[in-house]
């Protein structure tokens, strides 16, 4: 009796073990032991009839390396000084990472940049912010309540970029986008007729060229319309990958 009650809890505990998940982060997800039926790949493989064990897989494997490119607080040196900062939740930080996984591979692929959690810009409605300087990109609640998410990261992101990119070929795009040198100050002032692609393309030739970037991917055919030159040069310098990948 006391021998079979103990094999009988020997075999309990032990199938216990084996359907026991393994630990994933919280990073991951588990994908549960299933059958897989032979199939053909597309290369003319065959693979054969199988079945695979529990296992974890990362939620957003395009963007991994970011997981740790969130600063809780703030940062020193951020220019606007009544800015107030905060932790970030995991769910806000996997929102991030779920629209960062369908940008181009150039702008998902930037290099050292953070992402910090502004409470509310000094700029009234302002969902997001880039310093260079600080290759930072700051989002605030209005992200996270905006249903343009997807857009706002590209505009950041873009603007990061543009530093990033070969100035001739800048210099070549703000000229397309109807910049001019004005001949007393030599300050560079929007002379084209065209209408802008938001209001602040009037004024602001950095805010300007992060919208062309941001059209570009989100809104080309109204880029098209607005600004045909600049949108034709964009496509050509940035080739055939710079495209959202949803
Ligand atoms: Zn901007």
């Amino acid at each position: 009796m006391k021998i079979k009650l103990f094999l009988l809890l020997t075999f309990f505990l032990s199938t216990n073990a084996m359907a026991s998940p393994p630990p994933c982060t919280k990073w991951e997800f588990i994908v549960r032991s299933h059958e897989v039926q032979a199939y053909e790949k597309k290369d003319g493989t065959k693979v054969s009839e199988s079945k695979k064990k529990d296992f974890c897989k990362n939620k957003f494997p395009k963007v991994e390396s970011w997981q740790k490119r969130f600063t809780d607080g703030k940062i020193a040196g951020w220019p606007n000084k009544t800015e107030d900062f905060k932790k970030w939740t995991q769910l806000e930080k996997e929102t991030v990472l779920k629209y960062l996984s369908e940008e181009p591979p150039l702008y998902r692929n930037i290099s050292g940049v953070t992402f910090l959690r502004g409470v509310k810009s000094i700029y009234d409605k302002n969902p997001g912010a880039a310093v260079k300087r600080l290759n930072a990109i700051s989002l605030y609640d209005e992200f996270f309540t905006s249903n343009k998410k997807s857009q706002i990261l590209s505009h950041e992101i873009s603007h990061l970029h543009v530093y990033e990119h070969n100035r001739e070929e800048i210099t070549k795009l703000v000229y397309l986008m109807g910049w001019r040198e004005e001949t007393e100050t030599t300050n560079l002032i929007r002379l084209t007729q065209s209408p802008p692609l938001k209001p602040n393309s009037f004024h602001d030739l950095s805010e300007d060229l992060a919208n062309h970037f941001e059209f570009y991917l989100h809104n080309p055919r109204e880029l098209s319309v607005k600004s045909k030159e600049a949108h034709n040069y964009i496509q050509n310098i940035m080739g055939k990958d710079f495209k959202l990948e949803k």
